[in-house]
């Protein structure tokens, strides 16, 4: 097993008199921020005017430009979209890097693929916490924490994996555990993950399903309960128990069907094309089209994004969340 540190393997004594920029404030920025904040580390918010600029002041932080926040602070925490990283990277961080400072990521991607390259004299680290961002800032708040992932890309100042360990410790994530990987881990298995099986993988199982049921003429509010809406009840039960634990808690015509048929379904082909998405992932491919794509204005992004927001699915799912007071608690859109 993976070895896991925890609260007594971190000190958060390292960021004593340091200053921590959190650069971003969405997902991630604003729940890392003030988790930091609530463990007593000094925060300041790098961003430009807006929506996060407004959301940042109101929570209480100092808001700065990300050129004047890079150059106040020792630790600087990168938390913008990763397809911007780059360009924000170039025209107002590296000029204000000192000897000494260190700088952070929450996923591998451009330090691994080559698109950021900083000073040999700073530190380069990685905490990843594996949570989306409204988590990572309710877990603490009820007083515990999202598990992270640390990684340590360069060492400059010989404590570079203390300091990773210490901000988990301000976030919160050492009271979960926190194990150690490499920005090269980090980035090829978060990029399969979300393609492979979490994103892509189960949004065409779901669409699939789902089309199979209507054009069979099935009613699509029945084809979005067995399909999609019943989906989280089960990956709940993953989640808790694992498959095995799942499998206990439906019924014995459930677990026949799932042996026998998810094979058919999830089979050789599919394994295939897995094995090729994450050469395409370790190779370049993937990040090099995404790269383009950004710089041609996202036309294939934004034509497929457009298509599957028509998806019949979707039409039907948001009249039936409609009349589903519970799930419509919190908009998942919001940001903060
Ligand atoms: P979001 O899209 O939620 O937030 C991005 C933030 O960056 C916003 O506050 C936005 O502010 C700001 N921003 C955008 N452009 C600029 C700019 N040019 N200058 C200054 N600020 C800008 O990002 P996420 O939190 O989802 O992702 C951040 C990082 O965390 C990424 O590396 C991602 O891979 C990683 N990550 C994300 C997870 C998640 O839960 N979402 C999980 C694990 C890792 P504005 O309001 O002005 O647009
Ligand atoms: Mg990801
Ligand atoms: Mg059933």
């Amino acid at each position: 097993m993976s070895k896991m540190y925890y609260e007594g393997d971190a000190n958060l004594h390292l960021f004593n008199g340091k200053t921590v920029a959190v650069v971003g404030y969405g997902s991630q920025g604003h729940a890392q921020a003030q988790n930091l904040r609530d463990s007593g580390v000094k925060v300041v918010i790098g961003l430009r005017p807006g929506k996060s600029w407004d959301q940042a002041e109101n929570d209480g932080f100092s808001v700065f430009t990300v050129d004047e926040a890079a150059k106040q602070a020792d630790v600087i925490q990168i938390l913008l979209p990763d397809e911007l990283q780059k360009h924000v990277y170039e025209t107002q961080i590296k000029e204000n890097l000192t000897a000494g400072n260190v700088l952070m990521f929450s996923h591998g991607f451009n330090i691994h693929f080559g698109q950021i390259v900083a000073p040999s004299d700073v530190d380069v680290i990685l905490v990843a916490p594996k949570s989306p961002g409204h988590l990572v800032r309710r877990v603490y708040q009820e007083g515990f924490g999202v598990p992270a992932l640390i990684a340590v890309h360069q060492d400059a100042s010989g404590q570079a994996k203390d300091v990773a360990l210490a901000y988990c410790k301000g976030i919160g994530s050492t009271r979960a555990g926190v194990i150690e990987t490499s920005f090269k881990e980090e980035t090829e298995t978060d990029l399969f993950g979300e393609q492979a099986v979490l994103c892509g993988g189960v949004s065409e199982l779901v669409k699939n399903g789902f089309e199979t049921l209507t054009e069979a003429g099935y009613q699509p509010e029945i084809a979005y309960f067995e399909c999609l809406h019943e989906l989280k009840l089960i990956v709940d039960l993953m989640y808790e128990k694992g498959l095995s634990g799942m499998r206990h808690s439906i019924s014995d015509t459930a677990e026949y069907g799932d042996y026998v048929s998810g094979k058919r379904v999830v089979g050789a082909p599919s394994r295939q094309a897995m094995q090729q998405i994450l050469k395409e992932i370790q190779d370049g491919t993937f990040a090099n089209n995404w790269i383009a794509e950004n710089q041609n204005g996202r036309p294939e992004f934004n034509k497929i994004a457009a298509s599957e927001k028509e998806h019949s699915i979707e039409k039907v799912g948001k009249e039936l969340r409609q009349m589903m007071v519970w799930v419509n608690k919190e908009p998942v859109s919001s940001n903060n």
